[in-house]
C-alpha cells in the first residue's frame, strides 16, 4: 500500500477574476462544527444570511437565498423555474456569458433570440428596446459585468422599459455583487443571480440569488401542478411542470421558509462561509466596500498605462472588478503568465473566444482587491515584461499606482480636518 503525501498548498496571490482570495476569517468559520440542517442553531443562521443577502443585494424581495452549487447553478435553478417550452426569452451577449445564459436558456426548453455586439463594448438601451419591442419576449436575461470582456452593461433603463411593458428581467450579477453597485430593486430588476467566488469573497460552491413576487408568482402556479394538488392525473400540465428538482425554486423556497421542506442537505460549512462573507462587507459598508475596489483599481490601471501597455475595450463601460490589457505583440501572453506563476506565485487571467491570446484579464475583487496585492502584481509584471525584452517604460508603474493611492490618503485626511 502506498502512502499518499500530506496535501501542500502553495502561497498564492489570486489577481483573476475568480476564483479570488478569502479573508481568514471566512476560511476560519467554514472550519466550524458541522450543525444539522433542521437544527434550530442552523436554520436561525439561515435566517440571518436572507437578511444579509436583501443588504448586500440592495432588495426588499422577501426571497434572498443561496443555491448549492456554482453560480450557473444560481442560473439554472432561476431560468428552469421561469421558463416553460416555447417562452420567448431576448439574450443580449456582450461576452461569453451571454451564450452561457443562452445554452441554460435553450436547455430549459426557451424560444432563445439574442442580439450580439462587439466584444469590449455593451449595448445602448434603445438597441435593446427596439428588440423588446419586436419580440415581446416573456423574459430578458442579461449578464451585467461579463468578466470575459471586462464591460458592465449599465441596466435600470431596460429595467423601467420591462417593468412597463410586463417582461421579466433576470439579471447575471455574478462578476459584481459585492464590488460595484448593484441596485436590485432601483434598476428594476426580477431576478437576480450572483456567485460565492469573486466578490464576495467566499469559495465556490453557493449562488445566491433572489427574486420578487412577479417571478414567485409563475413559480407558484407551477408548483401547484407540481405537487398534485390537482386531483384528477390527466390534468396534470406537464408542460408547465418544473423539469428539475435539484432547481426548482419552488421546493428551495420552502426549504429556505418555516415550512423547512426537508429538500436537500445543506452545505451548511459552505454557509457558515457565506455568511461570514456577508457579514464582512455589512461590516465595511457597502460605500466603502465600492471605494476600495475603485482605488485599487484606479492605482492598477494608472500602473499598467505607466508601463506603456494599453487597455482593451470601450472605457466608459470598463467593469472595474476587471481590467483588461491588451498582450503586446512581441511576447506569449501564456508564457507571462506562466512566469508570473513560477516566480512570484501570482495568478492573473487570459480570455476567451476572440480574445483568447490577446488581453491578460486582472481581476481586482473582494479579498484580493488590496493595496499590496496590486503593487506586487505590477512590479512583478515589469520584472517579467524586462525579461521577456518586451520595450516597457522602466520604474513608472509603481511610482504611478503610489502616487493615486498617496492622493487618496491626502483627500481623506482633508475630508477629515473639514469634518
Ligand atoms: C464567473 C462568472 C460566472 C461563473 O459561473 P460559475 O458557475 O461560478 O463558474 C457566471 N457569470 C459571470 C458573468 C461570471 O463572471
Amino acid at each position: 500500500m502506498s502512502i499518499s503525501i500530506p496535501l501542500h498548498i502553495p502561497a498564492r496571490t489570486i489577481m483573476t477574476p475568480g476564483p479570488v482570495e478569502v479573508d481568514p476569517r471566512v476560511r476560519h468559520a467554514m472550519s466550524h462544527t458541522i450543525l444539522g440542517q433542521f437544527d434550530p442553531a442552523f436554520t436561525d443562521l439561515m435566517n440571518q444570511t436572507m437578511g444579509l443577502l436583501r443588504e448586500v443585494l440592495q432588495t426588499k424581495n422577501h426571497w434572498a437565498f443561496p443555491v448549492d452549487g456554482t453560480s450557473r447553478a444560481g442560473i439554472e435553478a432561476m431560468l428552469c423555474s421561469l421558463i416553460e417550452e416555447d417562452d420567448k426569452v431576448l439574450i443580449p451577449c456582450f461576452g461569453r456569458f451571454g451564450y452561457l445564459l443562452k445554452e441554460i436558456a435553450e436547455r430549459c426548453g426557451a424560444d432563445v433570440s439574442t442580439i450580439e455586439c462587439e466584444w469590449g463594448k455593451v449595448f445602448e438601451p434603445d438597441t435593446i428596446m427596439d428588440e423588446l419591442k419586436k419580440i415581446k419576449p416573456k423574459l430578458i436575461v442579461m449578464v451585467h459585468g461579463d468578466t470575459s470582456t471586462g464591460r458592465m452593461q449599465p441596466l435600470k433603463e431596460i429595467g423601467q422599459y420591462c417593468r412597463q411593458n410586463d417582461i421579466l428581467l433576470v439579471v447575471d450579477a455574478v462578476a459584481t455583487v459585492g464590488g460595484t453597485d448593484v441596485k436590485t430593486d432601483d434598476w428594476f430588476i426580477d431576478g437576480l443571480i450572483t456567485g460565492t467566488q469573486k466578490c464576495l469573497s467566499v469559495p465556490s460552491g453557493m449562488a445566491p440569488l433572489t427574486y420578487n413576487n412577479r417571478i414567485e408568482k409563475i413559480i407558484l402556479e407551477r408548483k401547484s401542478i407540481e405537487q398534485g394538488l390537482i386531483s384528477d392525473p390527466s390534468q396534470v400540465n406537464k408542460k408547465k411542470r418544473i423539469r428539475s428538482n435539484y432547481f426548482d425554486l419552488s421546493q428551495l423556497q420552502d426549504y429556505w421558509s418555516p415550512a423547512r421542506l426537508n429538500h436537500h442537505t445543506e452545505a451548511t460549512s459552505m454557509l457558515y462561509g457565506l455568511y461570514e462573507g456577508l457579514r464582512l462587507i455589512v461590516e465595511e459598508g457597502l460605500e466603502n466596500r465600492f471605494k476600495r475596489h475603485q482605488l485599487n483599481e484606479k492605482a492598477l490601471v494608472a500602473g499598467i498605462k505607466a508601463m506603456g501597455l494599453s487597455l482593451f475595450g470601450d472605457p466608459q463601460y470598463k467593469l472595474p472588478t476587471v481590467t483588461c490589457i491588451n498582450i503586446p505583440e512581441e511576447v506569449n501572453g501564456d508564457q507571462v503568465r506562466s512566469q508570473l506563476l513560477e516566480e512570484f506565485g501570482i495568478e492573473i487571467a487570459s480570455s476567451f473566444g476572440p480574445l483568447s491570446g490577446k488581453i491578460w484579464r486582472i481581476g481586482t475583487m473582494g479579498y484580493s482587491c488590496q493595496k499590496r496585492n496590486i503593487l506586487f502584481t505590477l512590479s512583478a509584471l515589469e520584472a517579467i515584461l524586462i525579461q521577456e525584452g518586451v520595450r516597457i517604460y522602466r520604474g513608472e508603474a509603481l511610482q504611478a499606482a503610489l502616487s493615486v493611492y498617496k492622493k487618496d490618503q491626502e483627500s481623506e485626511s482633508l475630508k477629515k480636518n473639514i469634518t
